[in-house]
């Protein structure tokens, strides 16, 4: 274990740290408070040993000090003070010190201590690392509650917090999104025709294509069966739309035999809206115009882009 002495008296000092370095530990020892600190702050010993009484810091100063920093492993600490001075051990108890040690310090006493701080310490360690392990584990469950099981996108509940998200980056900081809703072309054919786990494979392939297809800052959700949802982080509505389209006929050339569908391969249709500030708008409002969109690139003939412009009055446009 790694110690720390601090203790003013240069004899008692020395007796300890040569004590503990015959017992095969690494120990730096200090004469006063405020060194003492410093070395604690720089060193991390495991254990502590302090005198009471000391300049520039006293020993039951220093032991509020460390327990009130919590920002390294445990400390243990252990208060030495003169025979007799139950009160102060009290009281050096109450801040925080596990135990305490009495001068002038007797060899035997010395080392039946250091077996009790070897064993909370390392009980303590062991805490700590199972804590991290679970902090660990929760980050990873964190993660897959946000995440689709059949493709690894983002799931619904994702798409709900980031929408909330984003919609109060809209208002405060005056940020744009576009905001695409695609859907499978007459995927329920795709099912009847070749089965459920080959229309799985499809989801897969479709939503991997997706994936690559996005640029970094944009985001791919499965909103819900056979349905994506994209969002496009500051793009104009224009931009959006081309990239829709790159990511329409990208699905195309995946190449998916769908013998139902007229270009004999998968392929989905999607609409685009955009949320701006200062239109009085809700995210939703905007999901559900672009569903409005693909509703019209659906009964248009599928397979092609349609978009919704409705910042200022109600224009509705198509591209395809
Ligand atoms: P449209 O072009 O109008 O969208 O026609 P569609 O057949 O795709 O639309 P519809 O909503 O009638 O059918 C969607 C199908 O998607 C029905 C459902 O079986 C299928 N589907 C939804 N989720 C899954 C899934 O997780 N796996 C598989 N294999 N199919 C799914
Ligand atoms: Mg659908
Ligand atoms: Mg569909």
């Amino acid at each position: 274990m790694k110690f720390l002495v601090a203790d003013d008296d240069a004899i008692s000092r020395l007796i300890t740290q040569v004590a503990l370095q015959g017992l095969g530990h690494e120990c730096r020892a200090v004469s006063d408070g405020a060194e003492a600190w410093e070395a604690f702050c720089t060193d991390r010993p495991d254990v502590v040993i302090s005198d009471w009484l000391m300049p520039g810091r006293t020993g039951l100063q220093l032991c509020r000090d460390i327990r009130a920093d919590v920002s390294g492993q445990y400390v243990y600490f252990i208060m030495v003070s003169v025979q007799g001075a139950i009160d102060e051990i009290v009281e050096g108890m109450v801040a925080g010190a596990d135990d305490y040690l009495v001068k002038p310090l007797d060899l035997a006493d010395l080392k039946a201590r250091l077996i009790a701080a070897a064993r909370v310490t390392s009980l303590h360690n062991h805490l700590s690392d199972q804590r991290s392990e679970l902090e660990g584990l929760n980050g990873k469950l964190a993660d897959l509650a946000r995440r689709d099981a059949l493709t690894g996108l983002g799931n619904r509940r994702a798409l709900d917090e980031d929408l909330g998200l984003l919609e109060a980056r809209v208002n405060r900081y005056g940020h744009s999104y576009c905001v695409a809703l695609f859907d499978i072309d007459l995927f329920k054919s795709y099912n009847d025709t070749y089965g459920h786990q080959a229309g799985d494979v499809a989801l897969q392939a479709v939503a991997a294509q997706f994936g690559r297809g996005a640029r970094s800052g944009d985001a791919v959700y499965r909103y819900g069966g056979e349905e994506f949802l994209c969002i496009f982080p500051e793009q104009s509505l224009d931009n959006a739309t081309r990239a829709v389209q790159r990511m329409r006929s990208n699905i195309c050339e995946l190449g998916i035999t769908h013998a139902g569908n007229s270009p004999g391969v998968i392929t989905v249709s999607a609409g685009v809206a955009i949320l701006e500030a200062g239109h009085g708008r809700s995210m939703s409002d905007v999901v559900q115009e672009a569903d409005e969109a693909l509703y019209r690139a659906k009964k248009l003939g599928r397979n092609r882009v349609e978009h919704i412009v409705r910042p200022s009055g109600v224009s509705a446009s198509g591209a395809t």
